[in-house]
């Protein structure tokens, strides 16, 4: 039974699954999680929810939850106690550490645990190991915008806050699915519809949005740079920019122009298959209308043009005077719940928290002086490389934080033989992965209901997770398994509570400078938030951009990495469907029963020329692997193309996806890669 309404204790906290931020309140009754209801003072969504956040919580129970440490005897990993497993995990990290040195060891921490979680697994890897070598997830969906936006920029994050969506005038969608992947901002979006914004969906899929907007782009996959250069181009050509702003705001223009004259209407549409006058059509609905608001996400991100994508975009809304201001801006939507904060948190090898280098001296003497050692000047190894470094022996032990790159990472046959490379794999996660199936000691963190800190999601917005429950079985909070072996290594992590930690970060992060639990309260904060008396800041670049003036970048189109061929003649792509989250949802049985297993999606003329029909499992190969799956015959998919998810553990899309990856961030170009179909005799 669901129990009284007074037996029942509400406790309002952050969503777990997109970087959306929803809140909500868990309905707790006898320490147990019985249901989740709508918290109306909740900032980002009110009383709104998506099937996720509505019922995707029986993961906290589910039976595939790891309750106690796991030691590998004998090949097989059996039940220890906490101090057998964190001693032995402390032991071999310091053996390994004098036998090979500290840049042998790396750590991944996890886009899933709080900012609190993720500022000790840095300052563990930086002070008590000694390494840099320490990135998380971002590598693969984000880091593109962070590193893209600081170029223009001169910092990686959303400009505008979700609050203006429902007013915007005009939307451009580039290489998102909001409705499906972060469903409450798809909700935003189509209240601004329903008010008569005008909405452009550029994308090679006709996601659902697109069937609601004004104008549609059926770009050809990875060639967003020339597409977006020639909008720029049909801008420039017609007067439509913003003179005042980029004379006064802007760097970097004559040689930005001078490239732009290489991308002329014809060029670009013979480059992206997309008609001449819907390109034309484009320019003048976003140049010509007071404000517009870009939104994109790894449409843009996870190709090996990653960087560029992003910086074209800035350049795009630079060039009409479109950031700085409400209702305008460039606006990633950061994948899982607390990406943001895992970047802001320095959980990248070459940041400390708030994005200060770590190759910036002054900026190293103030981290060695507060945390009294010496800190490594080099940067660290990016996530993509580590499998390489694991094979040649460069890499001796990895400990893993709520991810399992087998299964996400690009061309995971790769990934497997990097982590059976390694002398001693560390994961501590809530399930039993697959990465964690091959680790030597699995330790068990607790979920998001089970612990306090806090998440940030993609507008900036810092917001607390309340403890409701205490951790299941054997479990503990993740920050407090990483505070227990820095203490058994001889540097004690001594607070008394996660709070203290924020305190900690506060003081060493200007962005987070006037951030305290007690002030983020119900509502949370935007940063920066640079000091106690700071209200937060839901618009960015408002006076000057972060780096003075916004800099203009010339950005030259280029092809992806691998196009379909006569062998592998489909070109793959990659998404999200509504009500699963990455791997993480096949841990919930509610969500589970709204789409079982992986449909790819081919359009009806290849399954007609293939022989393939509805609901038929085929054969899929790439360069690097194969699988088997289901197809679904859907003209959502143009000629050509197949589109598959990476959901289900059944079909691991990433034994096809390619490992090549973006020169700047080293994201993987998950996007597109060649795939060939074949029938199952
Ligand atoms: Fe959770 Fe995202 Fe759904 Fe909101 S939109 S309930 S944050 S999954």
């Amino acid at each position: 039974g669901r129990g009284r309404p007074w037996e029942i204790k509400k406790v309002q906290t952050t969503c777990p699954y997109c970087g959306t931020g929803c809140n909500f309140d868990l309905n707790v009754k006898n320490g147990k999680v019985i249901g989740v209801t709508s918290n109306l003072s909740a900032p980002v969504n009110g009383r709104a929810l998506c099937v996720k956040g509505r019922f995707g919580m029986d993961m906290i129970y589910n039976s595939n939850r790891l309750a106690t440490p796991l030691i590998r005897k004998d090949g097989v990993l059996v039940p220890a106690e906490w101090d057998e497993a964190l001693n032995l995990v402390a032991t071999k990290f310091r053996e390994i550490k004098e036998t090979h040195g500290a840049n042998a060891l790396a750590a991944l921490s996890s886009a899933h645990c709080t900012n609190e979680e993720n500022y000790l697994m840095q300052k563990f890897m930086r002070a008590v190991i000694g390494t840099n070598n320490i990135d998380h997830c971002a590598r693969v969906c984000h880091a593109p915008t962070v590193a893209g936006l600081a170029v223009s920029f001169g910092s990686g994050a959303a400009t505008n806050s979700f609050e203006e969506i429902p007013d915007a005038q005009v939307m451009f969608v580039i290489g998102a699915n909001p409705t499906e992947a972060h469903p409450v901002v798809g909700t935003k979006m189509k209240q601004a519809l329903a008010k008569g914004a005008k909405l452009i969906v550029v994308d090679p899929r006709q996601i659902e949005l697109a069937e609601c907007s004004d104008l549609y782009l059926r770009l050809r996959a990875g060639t967003d740079v020339a597409l977006i250069n020639g909008i720029m181009n049909i801008i420039l050509a017609n007067g439509w920019e913003d003179r005042k702003f980029i004379s006064e705001r802007t760097e970097g223009f004559a040689e930005f122009q001078d490239n732009i004259k290489n991308y002329p209407p014809d060029v670009v549409s013979r480059i992206t298959g997309v008609p001449e006058e819907q390109l034309v059509e484009a320019a003048r609905i976003y140049a010509t209308a007071d404000r517009a608001m870009i939104f994109y996400t790894l449409g843009i991100t996870e190709h090996t043009t990653g960087t560029d994508n992003v910086m074209s975009l800035a350049n795009l809304a630079m060039l009409t005077g479109n950031i700085g201001k409400k209702y305008s801006g460039v606006n990633p939507l950061r994948g899982q719940n607390n990406v943001q904060g895992s970047c802001d948190m320095g959980a990248l090898p070459g940041d400390y928290p708030g994005y200060q280098k770590v190759i910036n001296t002054e900026v190293r003497k103030k981290f060695e002086k507060a945390w009294g050692v010496t800190l490594d000047p080099d940067m660290g190894i990016m996530l993509p490389d580590m499998f390489a470094a694991a094979i040649s022996k460069k890499l001796r032990a990895m400990y893993v934080m709520g991810e399992d790159p087998v299964v996400t990472d690009a061309d995971a046959n790769h990934v497997r033989k990097g982590l059976e490379s390694l002398d001693f794999l560390v994961v501590q996660d809530i399930f039993m992965s697959e990465t964690a199936k091959m680790a030597d000691v699995v330790l068990p963190g607790a979920s998001f209901a089970e612990k306090t800190g806090t998440f940030t999601n993609a507008e900036r917005r810092i917001q607390m997770v309340n403890k409701a429950i205490e951790p299941i079985g054997n479990a503990k909070a993740d920050g407090e398994i990483i505070s227990e072996l820095a203490n058994r290594m001889g540097y004690p992590f001594s607070y008394d509570s996660v709070e203290e930690v924020m305190e900690e970060v506060a003081s060493l992060t200007p962005l987070y400078g006037g951030v305290t639990h007690q002030r983020l309260g119900t509502q949370g904060l935007q940063w920066p938030v640079p000091s106690v008396d700071h209200p937060g800041s839901k618009v960015l670049h408002q006076e000057s951009f972060t780096r003075g003036k916004g800099l203009f970048v010339s950005v030259a189109f280029q092809e992806a990495n691998e196009l379909p061929d006569e062998e592998y003649p489909f070109l793959l792509n990659t998404g999200r469907k509504l009500s699963h989250y990455n791997v993480f949802t096949q841990n919930s049985e509610a969500l589970g029963t709204y789409s079982p297993e992986e449909l790819a999606e081919i359009n009806p003329q290849d399954a007609c020329r293939l022989g393939i029909k509805e609901g038929e499992r085929v054969k899929l190969a790439s360069r690097r692997g194969a699988l088997e799956t289901k197809i679904t015959i859907t003209d959502r998919v143009p000629e050509g193309m197949v589109f598959m998810t990476f959901h289900y553990m059944d079909t691991p899309t990433n034994v096809l996806t390619n490992g090549a990856s973006d020169k700047v961030s080293k994201t993987y170009e998950y996007k597109a890669c060649g795939v060939q179909i074949s029938k199952i005799a």
